[in-house]
C-alpha cells in the first residue's frame, strides 16, 4: 500500500486551539507512468518446495525447471518460515538449486503466523529472521520492520483458512486468487473490494500455493501428489507491466498494481486501459490514479495473446465494489469498451473479471476443471484516490 498522510492534515485542522489551520493542498496525483515503456512479465508468487514440511517431494530445481518450461519470467518460492524457525536464508535461498539464468527468482517466504499468512518479497536477500521474530508484535512494529527491511508485503489467501489478521495499512498486495480453484476466492475478493472502497490502493495478485511436484519416482509419491496435475506453477499466473526485466522492477510493478491475473500461463492476459481526456488515445492503465475529469471516460478491455478458435468472453465490470455491467468480447483480439463518468467529488475505482472459453494447460491438465470458465482478473483503475495512500 502507498502510505497515508492525508489524515495528519485533517487532525491538524480539527484541533481547536489551532487558530489558522492551513488550507489543504489540492490533491494532485503523480504523473502517470508510460503506457509503452516496459515489458509484460509473468510469474507465480506463491510456491512451496521441499523446504516446507508439507511439500516433501518438490525440489527447488524441479520448480524452476517446470516454471521455465511453461514460460515463467519470475518465481517466488515461498516456503513456510515456521518450518525452519525463520531461517529461510539457510534453507530455501541457500539451496544450491536456488539459481537460474533465465527466471528471475524473488526472495520471499510464507510468513506463517498465528494471525495469518503473508509473503514478504524482496529483490535481494534480506534478514527474514528479523521479520519472523516480530510476527506476534503489534502491527505498527511489524510495519516498522517491514519498512526497515525494504519489503513488499502481500496478504496470503486473506479470506480463507489462516486468513490475514494484520492491518491492511502495512500491506502492498493481496492474494485475491489462490490456487487453481477459483471458487474458493470469493471471500478474498470481498475483502479486497472492502479495502479498495476504504481508499487503500492495494494490488491484487495470484499465487498457486502449489505444494507438490510430479514425483520423480513412484516411490516418492506422497498422499498429496495428486496436486501436481491439478494445481501447480502458474495456476494462476500473475502478469506485471515491468519497467525492466529485473526482480526489483517486477516488485515495483506489482506494488503499483500494474498487474493482472490469468488462469494459467497460456490463458490470455487482460489489458485494461482508460482514455481520461477523451482524445481517442488510452492514457491510463491498471494501477493508475488520476483526478476525475468531470466528463465521460472511455474504458477498454482487451485480451492479449492467443485465444482458442471461436473463443468468446464475458467481461464483468466492478465499480466501487458493485456490479457495473457485463460486456461481450470475441474475435481476433477480444475487446470490450464501456463509458462512465467517475464522480468529481468522490473516489471511484473500476476493475474487471473475464470469463469464457478456457485455454488448456496441458502440463497441468486437471487445473481447468478447477478454474472453470474463469479467465482473468484485472487490477483497478483509480480516480481521486489519495496518491499518498
Ligand atoms: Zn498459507
Ligand atoms: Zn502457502
Amino acid at each position: 500500500m502507498r502510505a497515508a498522510t492525508l489524515l495528519a492534515g485533517f487532525l491538524f485542522a480539527s484541533c481547536a486551539q489551532v487558530s489558522a489551520a492551513p488550507e489543504s493542498a489540492p490533491v494532485s496525483p503523480p504523473p502517470i507512468a508510460s503506457l509503452t515503456e516496459g515489458v509484460w512479465l509473468k510469474g507465480d508468487l506463491h510456491i512451496h518446495s521441499r523446504h516446507s514440511k508439507d511439500s516433501s517431494n518438490n525440489p527447488v530445481s524441479n520448480i524452476i525447471a517446470f516454471g521455465q518450461s511453461v514460460g515463467m519470467d519470475f518465481l517466488a518460492i515461498t516456503d513456510h518460515d515456521n518450518h525452519v524457525d525463520g531461517a529461510i536464508a539457510q534453507h530455501t535461498w541457500a539451496d544450491p538449486e536456488f539459481r537460474s539464468d533465465s527466471v528471475l527468482l524473488l526472495y520471499g517466504a510464507e510468513w506463517t503466523t498465528h494471525r495469518g499468512h503473508g509473503t514478504p518479497l524482496s529483490a535481494a536477500p534480506y534478514d527474514h529472521q528479523k521479520f519472523y521474530d516480530v510476527r506476534d508484535q503489534r502491527d505498527v512494529q511489524v510495519g516498522a520492520v517491514k519498512k526497515e527491511l525494504g519489503l513488499h508485503l502481500s496478504a496470503n489467501h486473506p479470506g480463507g483458512n489462516d486468513h490475514f489478521g494484520f492491518s491492511y495499512d502495512i500491506v502492498d498486495s493481496m492474494e485475491v486468487w489462490n490456487s487453481a480453484v477459483w471458487s474458493r476466492n470469493a471471500a478474498s475478493i470481498m475483502i479486497w473490494d472492502d479495502m479498495l472502497k476504504s481508499g487503500r490502493m492495494i494490488a491484487g495478485r495470484g499465487g498457486s500455493d502449489s505444494h507438490h511436484g510430479f514425483p520423480p519416482t513412484p516411490e516418492q509419491k506422497t498422499d498429496l501428489s495428486w496436486q501436481a496435475p491439478a494445481n501447480n506453477v502458474g495456476t494462476p499466473t500473475t502478469w506485471v507491466f515491468s519497467a525492466a526485466r529485473t526482480s526489483q522492477a517486477v516488485i515495483d510493478a506489482l506494488t503499483s498494481s500494474r498487474a493482472s491475473i490469468s488462469a494459467n500461463p497460456y490463458a490470455p492476459r487482460i489489458d485494461f486501459h482508460a482514455d481520461r481526456d477523451a482524445d481517442g488515445a488510452m492514457d491510463m492503465m491498471m494501477g493508475d490514479n488520476a483526478i476525475a475529469p468531470g466528463n465521460p471516460v472511455t474504458f477498454r478491455v482487451q485480451l492479449a495473446g492467443a485465444t482458442p478458435p471461436g473463443a468468446a468472453y464475458t467481461v464483468s465490470v466492478v465499480k466501487n465494489g458493485s456490479p457495473f455491467g457485463t460486456f461481450e468480447a470475441a474475435g481476433a483480439i477480444p475487446t470490450a469498451t464501456f463509458t462512465d463518468t467517475p464522480a468529481a467529488d468522490a473516489r471511484t475505482y473500476y476493475r474487471v473479471t473475464v470469463e469464457g472459453t478456457p485455454t488448456p494447460y496441458p502440463e497441468v491438465p486437471e487445473s481447468q476443471q478447477r478454474s472453470g470458465n474463469m479467465i482473468g482478473l484485472s487490477n483497478p483503475i483509480y480516480f481521486n484516490f489519495d496518491p499518498e495512500f
